[in-house]
């Protein structure tokens, strides 16, 4: 059997890779370069200098309050040598002076998110910040350390830890609380605890309901296009630089290769309210499910005076539908959950920490920062809603929309990870769906089809693009960038197309306040300039996460990878019995379908299959093969085994790097 069950799952956070040198197409070495930033550009950026208030530096002092340690070189590397986070690469955002290729309002938060290290929040409460995409919180607890939010890797998760251990001295974990299911606030915990750890008592790990559901079945369906998109959010893989990637909106990014993993909560927060002592720690929970992430809370400690708010509130506006990819936020109940901690919290605290950027300190400023990012949202849901009522669509209400001054002159409110008009895609979505009502758009020609007769129609692609370049000289990029992609799509070869459109894109990316869309627009470009650079490595999901998927997630799974034309005609049924957890399930393949039914078995079935769960979930994570195992004799089998191997070669094993920018 192919060796292929280790590609089952791709989990968005699971791995980003090393990548080969290798170029996919040819470029002429002076074109392989980002371009310089157009005149108008500069000219925009210079713009933006004028009309925020930059004298404000609250954001710096807060930011840079209570550094206790910030090593000289902050470079973290995997067990293999290799790095996997470099804060000096972005040693050249020191400069105060603007660049012109980076929007100053994004230079200044990316000059933010710079000011990493160990930072003490008050007498028992740190934070690491800038050593991962999220922060770590670390309380000190009687008897040891209580941590919030074990980053995305034990790589970086490790390196934070030691930091801790260096400047507050080495002590015991007594508990981890994950603040909620997203990768990059617990997939790093092995790199502070052991399984171990947890089973002998020794730590408590703590999480809100549903969490272990939410946690591992976000990305398991689409996690093979949202991993992809995710290299162009995060810009992981763009070069460090004023025209390359700067920052990421929350943090810096991601690290350039993840190593995950995942222990399952000892303790779950039901209900708001629900209080929980930890080694002489109160600490008092608001569940706030279907906001930021769907299982997701904010909690208080009471006597140290601390809010911590999760990613529900960050010091940027936040989105409601992530361009990597992902079921839409519910904007509504997101607004009204920051609301109810105003009420139930902020009388009782004096600092609010946060699961990106830095802390808020004074009871006025808690307020205000709260009040103002769920009147962001707020505003956002209404105002999409009042609009489409009155018959505008998706694009023209992203057009319109803009925050009132009130809420838009505050910079935690600014578009540096989502923006207004994105967000307001998204509420439109999540009420209506893509479909904007005119019956033009009902059946439009696929991309390709469409662009080879827009191309044509428009009197070929020299004619094209000779237009595209004078809007180019006028500055008019988002036209650009829409009209060249049409030239690209009917013909990936033409390189003057692929090099206009990686001009247009990047000076929309140098223009762009979202550090996000900066580093699609940016990685679209290189990736037209270079093609795209293939990993290395090969993707598998990492154990701890398959441990902890459902038998019927890992069919579900499955069936979304059958290949339905070439499955066509075919019948199989297999009868599975996991003998450790003594399951049961009839896995069936009929009309192009893969089903599955708990604790059924069918007499006629063409193979009963014999395994336990802890050899399945090796398979599954791509340590072993189910041919290998049954040669040791670790599955047993009746019937025809051929029925295994014959549903597995219908299984497609996704191309884990495909084109986006190009067809
Ligand atoms: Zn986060």
């Amino acid at each position: 059997m192919k060796k292929n069950g280790g590609k089952l799952l791709h989990l968005c956070f699971a791995r980003l890779v090393f990548f080969t040198l290798a170029l996919m197409i040819n470029i002429p070495v002076e074109a392989a370069q980002p371009g310089d930033a157009a005149k108008l550009t500069q000219q925009y950026n210079a713009a933006v200098a004028q009309t925020l208030p930059f004298h404000d530096r609250q954001d710096f002092e807060d930011a840079a309050r209570g550094l206790v340690a910030r090593p000289p070189a902050a470079v973290i590397r995997d067990s293999a040598g290799r790095i996997v986070w470099n804060m000096t690469q972005y040693d050249f955002l020191k400069k105060d002076a603007p660049y012109e290729t980076i929007n100053p309002s994004l230079q200044r938060q990316a000059a933010l998110n710079n000011l990493h290290g160990l930072f003490k929040v008050n007498d028992r409460i740190y934070q690491v910040r800038g050593y991962d995409l999220a922060n770590m919180g670390i309380i000190i607890s009687d008897k040891g350390y209580i941590i919030i939010d074990p980053l995305t890797s034990t790589d970086t998760a490790r390196a934070a830890m030691q930091l801790v251990h260096d400047h507050l001295g080495k002590k015991p974990i007594t508990a981890v609380i994950y603040s909620h299911s997203h990768g990059d606030h617990w997939s790093g915990v092995k790199g502070i605890i052991s399984e171990q750890d947890v089973k002998t008592g020794k730590v408590k790990v703590i999480a809100p309901a549903g969490f272990m559901k939410d946690a591992v079945s976000e990305n398991v369906y689409a996690g093979n296009a949202m991993m992809r998109r995710a290299q162009y959010m995060y810009g992981a893989l763009l070069p460090r630089g004023a025209k390359g990637q700067v920052d990421a909106g929350l943090g810096k990014s991601l690290p350039s290769a993840i190593s995950s993993s995942l222990i399952p909560p000892t303790d779950t927060v039901l209900k708001s309210g629900q209080e929980i002592t930890v080694d002489g720690i109160r600490i008092v929970f608001q569940l706030t499910p279907s906001t930021e992430a769907p299982a997701n809370m904010n909690f208080l400690f009471p006597e140290l005076r601390t809010l911590f708010m999760a990613d529900n509130c960050v010091g940027t506006l936040h989105n409601l539908l992530t361009p990597r990819g992902s079921q839409i936020r519910d904007a509504k109940a997101w607004a009204g959950f920051i609301y109810e901690a105003i009420e139930l919290f902020s009388d009782k605290s004096d600092v609010v920490i946060l699961g990106h950027t830095w802390p808020r300190w004074g009871k006025e400023k808690i307020v205000n920062f709260l009040n103002k990012q769920a009147a962001a949202y707020k505003y956002i849901h209404d105002q999409t809603l009042r609009l489409a009522n009155h018959g505008y669509t998706m694009a023209e209400i992203a057009e319109e929309i803009k925050l009132p001054d009130t809420l838009a002159k505050e910079w935690f409110n600014r578009d540096y990870y989502a923006t207004a008009g994105w967000n307001a895609k998204a509420v439109y979505q999540h009420y209506l769906g893509w479909f904007d009502g005119n019956p033009a758009n009902f059946n439009p020609l696929p991309p390709v089809e469409a662009s080879k007769k827009y191309v044509e129609f428009m009197g070929g692609a020299d004619q094209v693009l000779s237009k595209a370049r004078e809007a180019y000289e006028k500055g008019e990029y988002r036209w650009v960038a829409q009209v060249v992609n049409h030239v690209v799509f009917a013909d990936p070869e033409n390189e003057t197309a692929r090099l206009l459109q990686a001009d247009a894109l990047e000076q929309l990316g140098y223009q762009s306040e979202s550090a996000v869309f900066r580093n699609f627009y940016l990685f679209g470009a290189q990736e037209l300039r270079h093609g795209v650079r293939k990993p290395r490595e090969k993707m598998t999901p990492p154990l701890d996460v398959v441990q902890a998927l459902t038998v019927d997630m890992i069919f579900d799974s499955m069936a979304v990878r059958l290949n339905g034309p070439k499955a066509a005609g075919k019948v199989i049924t297999i009868n599975w019995h996991f003998t450790d957890t003594n399951e049961r399930y009839l896995l069936s393949l009929e009309n192009s379908v893969l089903n599955h039914t708990a604790g059924k078995h069918s007499r006629n079935a063409g193979c009963s299959i014999e395994i336990s769960r802890d050899i399945f979930n090796k398979v599954i994570a791509g340590q072993t093969t189910f041919s290998a195992r049954i040669l040791l004799g670790q599955i047993k089998y009746q019937g025809s085994i051929k029925k295994l191997s014959e549903l597995m070669a219908l299984l497609d094993d996704p191309e884990p790097f495909f084109n986006i920018v190009e067809p």
